[in-house]
């Protein structure tokens, strides 16, 4: 009989290129083994994009790799260096302190993808910290992640979760339990911020190198392959935050450590979806001064793209006034981009297929009437998805605002604009179902979750993930993946669970 370890050196193929850039990019390190690893989750349709069949090992064995207890024998684990501006302030040295990455899977469309384990142990990053994850922040991201990709929001993924049979002491003695992301590739802006602290240009120029050839390939076939990096990030992370806000989702920790040059969604600690529409809202507890507060994403973002800019200079021009000069312009259209995929994700939610001049308002308006009452973001959209073409008394978008008149009011303007498409009613409702998601993973809920699984029963983790990754099904008002908290079970405050 083939050994586990055999078996699992069989399913497992990966390649290690990054593994291959030299030793200042990484250190190399094994996962620390952990006492008794039990499956809790494994993403079945994740590994088969990824061509990756288990189907020759038991949970067991899954367990075992998923903990970091069972290295696959084509794994060259490392944990990578990076830098960031956290709230602000650069730290020089950051890197992964509680994560390892496996290696490469090139999955079923020909992409490069990262498995990384997250809360496999100390690394020579781990500062003060443990490396560990108590099963909380290892939940929230499986169920978070999965949400965001069903919501067709770039994500890095959630493929296995694991207990670990050992505490973590953190406020207080918790479950441990690790998290094995997948994402196209894990370099951050604070990746590239490392090696330009350091004036390490020769690094940098191989860093941006191996990161277009991976993510913007066609950037390499211009005539200046750093600007058209730089300008191909700015798009893609303005798309990102304007479907962040067409789900309102608030990342919590817009550090540059924390943002991914692939334009995904990465590293989620203290994030949640707002109930109420508050365009401040903030609910990461250390978040004081609200500076990654919903609204201010975009700002941020641009932010965080003027630090990537910057590191990009010695590579754009040898002339220190022109790479300047392209660079602040690349960085620049972050303002257009970022008006044009929220004007796209928009109109999408209104139900307009076509482009008008008035539609920017209306969007506007709406978002405005929502925030005076507060009303359900999530609801606000599905239940407009159902309104009528004409006005309909009892259609349900007016039974959530107390303002019936304002609300009243800008549905006659809206009609007056549906009037310019071509689809009838039914179509355009159809299509707005699938703009706007009948559930979306609630603070309360993942919350809940989590409690009951601290329990050791993991039926509503299982069954909020079920809900989650299909956001747009069909819902009624009662089903409990539907409804909004009531007041006594909001959840207003999230941590980082580090
Ligand atoms: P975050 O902003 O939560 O993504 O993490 C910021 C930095 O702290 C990263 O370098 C992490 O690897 C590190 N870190 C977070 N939690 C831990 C932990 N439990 N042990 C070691 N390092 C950690
Ligand atoms: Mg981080």
């Amino acid at each position: 009989m083939q050994s586990t370890e055999s078996l699992i050196g069989d399913a497992f193929k990966f390649e290690n290129t990054f593994a291959r850039l030299p030793p200042s990019f990484y250190s190399k390190q094994k996962p620390h083994a952990v006492r008794s690893p039990v499956l809790i989750k494994f993403n079945d349709a994740l590994a088969s994009e990824l061509g990756l069949d288990l189907s020759n090992l038991s949970d067991a064995a899954k367990a075992s790799v998923f903990a970091g207890n069972i290295v696959p024998s084509s794994s060259d684990p490392l944990a990578m260096v990076y830098a960031g501006h956290q709230f602000g302030n650069l730290v020089p040295r950051l890197g992964d302190g509680r994560a390892l990455l496996l290696g490469e899977l090139v999955d079923r469309q020909g992409r490069r993808m990262d498995v990384q384990l997250k809360g496999s142990g100390p690394t020579p990053y781990s500062r003060m910290g443990d490396g560990r994850s108590w099963l909380g922040p290892v939940l929230r991201e499986y169920v978070v992640s999965e949400a965001m990709h069903a919501l067709h929001i770039p994500t890095t993924r959630g493929l296995a979760a694991v207990e670990t049979g050992e505490s973590v002491h953190r406020e207080g003695v918790l479950p441990g339990a690790v998290f094995t992301r997948v994402s196209s590739g894990h370099f951050r802006v604070g990746t590239f911020q490392y090696f330009s602290y350091r004036g390490d240009i020769p690094n940098l120029r191989l860093l941006a190198r191996y990161v277009q050839r991976r993510l913007y390939p066609d950037t390499l076939k211009v005539s200046n392959p750093p600007l058209a990096f730089l300008k191909a990030v700015v798009k893609a992370q303005a798309q990102l935050v304007a479907k962040w806000l067409g789900v309102g989702f608030i990342h919590g920790v817009m550090n540059t450590d924390n943002m991914s040059v692939a334009g995904e969604t990465i590293d989620y600690g203290p994030c949640a979806f707002m109930d109420g529409f508050d365009t401040n809202k903030v609910f990461s507890s250390i978040d004081q001064q609200g500076r990654y507060a919903y609204s201010r994403q975009p700002a941020i973002a641009c932010w965080n793209l003027a630090m990537f800019g910057s590191t990009l200079l010695p590579l754009i021009s040898t002339n220190q006034k022109s790479a300047m000069k392209l660079a602040k312009k690349a960085i620049e259209s972050f303002e257009h981009e970022f008006s044009r995929a929220w004007d796209a994700v928009a109109r999408a939610k209104l139900g307009f297929a076509k482009q008008r001049e008035e539609d920017e308002s209306l969007a506007l308006d709406f978002l405005t009437i929502l925030n005076e009452e507060q009303v359900d973001f999530t609801h606000a959209f599905r239940h407009l998805s159902n309104a009528g073409n004409q006005f309909r008394k009892n259609d349900s978008i007016r039974g959530i605002f107390k303002d019936k008149a304002g609300i009243d009011t800008w549905l006659a303007k809206w009609r007056e604009r549906l009037k310019h498409e071509d689809v009838g009613e039914a179509s355009r409702q159809i299509a707005m179902k699938e703009a706007n998601p009948s559930c979306i993973p609630r603070n309360h809920q993942i919350e809940k979750a989590i409690n009951v699984a601290m329990t050791g029963d993991y039926s509503a983790f299982n069954s909020l993930l079920e809900a989650v990754v299909a956001p747009f099904d069909e819902r009624s008002p009662e089903n409990q993946f539907f409804r909004a908290p009531k007041p006594e079970e909001r959840v207003e405050r999230t941590y980082c669970g580090t």
